[in-house]
Parts: structure tokens; C-alpha cells; sequence
């Protein structure tokens, strides 16, 4: 069978005389920290085993990008490490688990360690592993891990919420700032008085200048890999031409410098802002590197607290960055461990619509603000978290979408995907395919998207005069304010129908009751045109695509 992994070039491979076999760290793509607990100090203390899978790049169509960044990286980090003189046996078997068994059978280590993987298949096969391998797994969470919580610590914070109760991220958030002392005065009380200022994260930024952003240009090896993933019979999706995600410490470090000069003073306000003619605002773009290991969350909060503390950026754009990088990605990433394996199939509100074509052709959907953000993911494997969960996943939810290909897709199609966080953030956060962390859907209609983009004088900022380019509605062939008719905005028809159709569950939630006296109010006849306005809308959606997918590979 012809090798659908990047051949690996002679060079590369070593193979370590017996006599040399001693103590042996297992290296993940997601594992490119040598600071991590199961990493050897010095080259005399052990030796690195590098592993790459046949499985995991046929797992799922994914972006072309996303290949090249993982491989590019782990192929950067076997260089700096050899450089650093350690031993680096750099090797590709079917799965990660049977790379170490074979590693093992030849080599014979006195020991072998590896941080706990990061998914929950190749979890369970590490630790399976360890039952008949010298080998050591080591918490990915608190000192020494990537993360700053260990997994037991959070099933610890989970248990002593009461039984039925949700997990809710307003409780972790406030204990976490605390533990790590983040903008917290000497009372352990927030700096500002509030633990979140997330009233203050949703302005618009229509008009408003945003600054460049820097790119990382492929070097030798990355364009070497790029060559590998353009074979038609590897890479599947997405644009490669463009990739300039950072793939070494070194550029991620500088990714760091950029956000936090450049744009963390505007990242508070505009978190929530949509824009058509920008596609990055005032993120920070680390999730790629933050997922790879390339940099570590404490660095970032430490940098992010600094820039507030010396003046540099308001209260707000530091508190709203630390909101997300110690609340929400901690959060997410302890349900994910708290809710497997049942996540996968998490539907409660029984989507059944397969995938639409144009989630993988963005050109056949002529809803301008969802072309923007699936051609954003075609041509560079990101969008921004509002495009992902107020367009995306919004219309995802309301178009009655099963869950599980759309978690597919977004697995697939973003540099920073993985199972433990586009999972719970997709089919719990995204999707309300589970009430256990969430109290209702992030559902809106097509007046979000305007007050968002600064059409609306219901938004934070100021609407100004005259329609801008920038605002997705202005350039949409539908109509953001009409609920039925050919030119009718589809979210609006979607979002009623959704609402009605759900009505038994949501109307338990009092923020969302008040919305049905909306309904109420309109006739009979209006409401069936809604509701038959939405579902011409779901019934013209194509859905021919087939591709494999293996959720356990690795
Ligand atoms: P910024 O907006 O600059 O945020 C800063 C950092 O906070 C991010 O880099 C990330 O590390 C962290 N963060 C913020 N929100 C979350 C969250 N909800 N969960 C975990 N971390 C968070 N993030 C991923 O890393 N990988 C994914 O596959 C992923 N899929 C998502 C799918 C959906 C439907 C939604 C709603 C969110 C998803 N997120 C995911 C979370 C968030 O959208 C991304 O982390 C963020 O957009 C990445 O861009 P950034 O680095 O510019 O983030
Ligand atoms: Fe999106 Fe509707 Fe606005 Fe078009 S009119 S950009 S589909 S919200």
C-alpha cells in the first residue's frame, strides 16, 4: 500500500543502536514543549521517539493547511531538538499506539514516558499500553502539563456541583483567576469589581482600523511538506497556496509579540464585531500554536496581564483575553474529558439534515455573512470564534443540521482543531446538542448579524450614516429585514421556525420565553408562512458529499 504520510527523507532515518536504548520520551504532534514533565532534561537523561500515523491524515478530509501545519511543525520540533542534541528516533507505524509497541519490541527501553494523549481513542490505548509497557503517562494538566488544570482537578471542581446542575464557565472562571492570581487585587476580589466585563466585548467595529497581521512565510522544510500535501492523493480540502501559519516556537513567539502590540488593546471591544472585509479583527490567531504546544497558555496570561499592568491595553481587552484562554479553553477542555464518549453522539434537539454542500463549496450559498465565514475556512483553515458560533453553528443549529458532520467538518477544516475542543465547542456550545454545560442555544436571527456588522443602533457602537461595504447585509443578496418572501434573509425564517418548533424546551428557559410573545402575536397564516419559508429553505440545501471518517484514528 503506497504511503499517504509524508515519506519520510533518508535522513530522518535514524535507527538507534540497541546499546543506546535507555529511557524514551513518546512525542505527539500536540506534544511540542520540551518544558513538559515527561521530556528528558538533558540528552543523557533519555532519548525522544517521534511518531507519525497512516491513520489519522485519511481520519477525515482535512484542510490541506491543517496537514501542513501539523507536519511541518513536528517536523520542525525533531530539528530543533536534534539540534539540542537529544537522540530523536522519528518513526511512522498505523496508529501512535503501534508505532511504540513496534518501537518497544525493537528497541527494548528501560523506560518510556508520554504526556496523556490528548484525545480520547489514543487515550485509552496509551493507557491500555501501559498495562504491559514500562511506560508512564503524565497528567497534560497542571505543573508540568500543557494545560494549567489537571483532568482530575477538574472532574474534582465538577463533582462539587450539584448533582443535575450544569457545568456552568461563570463558576470555573472566577476559581481559576483566583488560583492563578489573574487580575485579582490583594481582597482576592476582581481587578475592576467584576469577574467579567463581557458587556463591554460587543461593540461593532464598522469603520474602525483594524491593523495587519503577521505571517510567517514557509521555509524549506514547510515548503517541502506543501508539496507533499498538494499530491492529489493526500490533501483533500481547503486553499494551500497562503499557508503562513507560525510551525516553530521561535515564530509563535513572535505570533505572541504581534497580538499582544497590535491588537489586544482592540481585542476587548470588538471580540464580538463582524466584519466582510477583514478576516481576523482583533484575534489573536494563537489557537493554532497554543493546540500545538508551541506556546503554552500561562506565557500568553502572563503577557496579557503585563500589557494591562504597565497601561498598555484596557482592562477590558486583557480581562476578555484571559476570559478566554484561562475560562473557556480550560472549560472546554475538562467537559470534553467529563462528557466522552457520549459527546459524539450529543443531539438532543434530534438534528437529522446531512451537511450542505456549500459548507465545502462556500461559493454555492449566496448568505454573504456564511460565504465569508466557509470561505475564510477554505482559504485559511480559521475563522473567528463569533463567525464559528453566531454564523456557522447558528445556522448549523437552526437548519436542523445533525451534529455530527458538522463536527466532522469543523475537525476537518481548522488549523486549531482537535477532538477535545471543536467538539464540546460544536456539538455542545455551537449546537445545544447537550444541556450540560449550556443553559440555551446561541440561536439569532439576521438582526445579530446587522447589529454586529454596526447596522443597527441596537449594538454597542454608534451606526453610521450610509451602508459600508464591511457589513456583511450590505453586499447579501437577502433582505436582513424581511422574515418571508424569495429575497426574505433565510436566518429569519429559520430562526422562528426553530424557536416554534422547539418551543417545549426553550420555553423553560425565561430568556428565551419572552421571545415567543413575538410569535404570539402573529396570525396563524403568518406562522405557517414562516415556518413553510424555512422549510423550502432546508429542503433546497444539496447534500452529495462522501468522505471517510474514522473518529478513533490514532
Ligand atoms: P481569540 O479570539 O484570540 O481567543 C484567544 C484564545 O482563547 C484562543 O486562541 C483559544 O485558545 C482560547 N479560546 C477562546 N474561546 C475558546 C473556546 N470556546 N474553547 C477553547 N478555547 C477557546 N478553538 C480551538 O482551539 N479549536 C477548535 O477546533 C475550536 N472550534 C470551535 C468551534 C466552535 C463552533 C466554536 C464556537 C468555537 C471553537 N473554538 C475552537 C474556540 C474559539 O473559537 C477559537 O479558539 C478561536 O476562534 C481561535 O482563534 P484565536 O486564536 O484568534 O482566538
Ligand atoms: Fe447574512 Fe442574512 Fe445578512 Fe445575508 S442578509 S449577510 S444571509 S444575515
Amino acid at each position: 500500500m503506497k504511503d499517504r504520510i509524508h515519506p519520510l527523507p533518508a535522513s530522518e532515518r535514524t535507527m538507534l543502536p540497541k546499546a543506546g536504548a535507555g529511557r524514551f520520551t513518546v512525542v505527539l504532534p500536540w506534544d511540542l514543549d520540551d518544558r513538559l514533565s515527561a521530556f528528558p532534561k538533558s540528552k543523557d537523561e533519555g532519548q525522544l521517539l517521534v511518531l507519525e500515523t497512516r491513520a489519522k491524515p485519511k481520519a477525515l478530509p482535512f484542510h490541506r493547511q491543517k496537514l501542513t501545519l501539523v507536519v511541518s511543525a513536528l517536523r520542525h520540533f525533531v530539528q530543533a531538538q536534534r539540534a539540542k542534541g537529544f537522540h530523536v528516533e522519528l518513526r511512522v507505524a498505523d496508529s501512535y499506539a503501534q508505532g511504540v509497541e513496534e518501537f518497544a519490541a525493537w528497541a527494548k527501553p528501560t523506560a518510556l514516558h508520554a504526556m496523556e494523549p490528548r484525545e480520547y481513542a489514543i487515550d485509552a490505548r496509551f493507557r491500555a499500553l501501559s498495562k504491559t509497557l514500562p511506560l508512564t503517562l503524565h497528567p497534560d494538566g497542571g505543573p508540568g502539563g500543557h494545560f494549567l488544570l489537571s483532568r482530575a482537578e477538574f472532574a474534582a471542581w465538577a463533582a462539587t456541583q450539584a448533582e443535575g446542575r450544569q457545568l456552568r464557565m461563570d463558576r470555573f472562571y472566577p476559581l481559576l483567576r483566583k488560583r492563578f492570581g489573574l487580575l485579582v487585587d490583594k481582597r482576592g476580589k476582581p481587578e475592576g469589581g467584576k469577574w467579567s466585563l463581557d458587556a463591554e466585548n460587543r461593540s461593532h467595529a464598522r469603520g474602525v482600523t483594524v491593523p495587519g497581521v503577521q505571517r510567517f512565510a514557509p521555509d524549506a522544510l514547510t515548503l517541502a511538506v506543501m508539496r507533499w500535501v498538494a499530491r492529489p492523493d493526500v490533501g483533500q480540502w481547503g486553499t494551500l497556496q497562503g499557508f503562513d501559519w507560525p510551525v516553530t516556537r521561535s515564530d509563535a513567539l513572535r505570533a505572541l509579540d504581534d497580538f499582544i502590540e497590535q491588537r489586544l488593546a482592540g481585542f476587548g471591544p470588538y471580540e464580538d464585531a463582524i466584519r466582510s472585509d477583514t478576516r481576523f479583527l482583533f484575534h489573536s490567531l494563537l489557537s493554532s500554536s497554543l493546540n500545538l504546544g508551541l506556546l503554552h497558555p500561562q506565557e500568553v496570561l502572563e503577557r496579557v496581564e503585563a500589557a494591562y499592568q504597565a497601561g498598555h491595553v484596557p482592562l477590558a481587552s486583557a480581562e476578555g483575553m484571559i476570559r478566554q484562554l484561562l475560562g473557556w479553553r480550560e472549560f472546554i477542555r475538562g467537559i470534553y474529558w467529563e462528557l466522552m464518549p457520549g459527546l459524539r453522539g450529543a443531539n438532543q434537539l434530534e438534528g437529522r439534515r446531512p451537511l450542505p454542500d456549500f459548507f465545502w463549496e462556500p461559493e454555492q450559498t449566496q448568505m454573504r455573512c456564511l460565504r465569508d465565514a466557509l470561505e475564510s475556512v477554505r482559504d485559511s483553515g480559521y475563522t473567528h470564534h463569533i463567525n464559528r458560533l453566531m454564523v456557522i453553528c447558528n445556522y448549523a443549529t437552526l437548519a436542523g443540521l445533525d451534529p455530527r458532520p458538522v463536527s466532522h467538518w469543523f475537525w476537518a477544516g481548522f488549523v486549531d482543531a482537535y477532538e477535545w475542543v471543536e467538539l464540546p465547542n460544536v456539538v455542545g456550545m455551537g449546537m445545544f446538542g447537550t444541556s450540560a454545560f449550556t443553559t440555551k442555544p446561541y440561536v439569532a436571527s439576521a438582526q445579530y448579524i446587522k447589529r454586529q456588522s454596526g447596522l443597527t443602533g441596537k449594538g454597542k457602537g454608534k451606526p453610521r450614516a450610509g451602508a459600508a461595504p464591511e457589513a456583511p447585509c450590505t453586499g447579501c443578496r437577502y433582505n436582513p429585514d424581511a422574515r418571508v418572501g424569495k429575497d426574505a434573509c433565510p436566518f429569519n425564517a429559520l430562526y422562528w421556525d426553530f424557536l416554534s418548533r422547539h418551543r417545549a424546551r426553550l420555553e423553560l428557559n425565561p430568556r428565551v420565553a419572552t421571545l415567543f410573545r413575538s410569535w404570539d402575536r402573529w396570525s396563524p397564516a403568518d406562522q405557517a408562512e414562516i415556518r413553510a419559508t424555512a422549510e423550502a429553505h432546508r429542503d433546497s440545501l444539496p447534500s452529495t458529499s462522501n468522505y471517510a471518517v474514522d473518529e478513533d484514528a490514532g
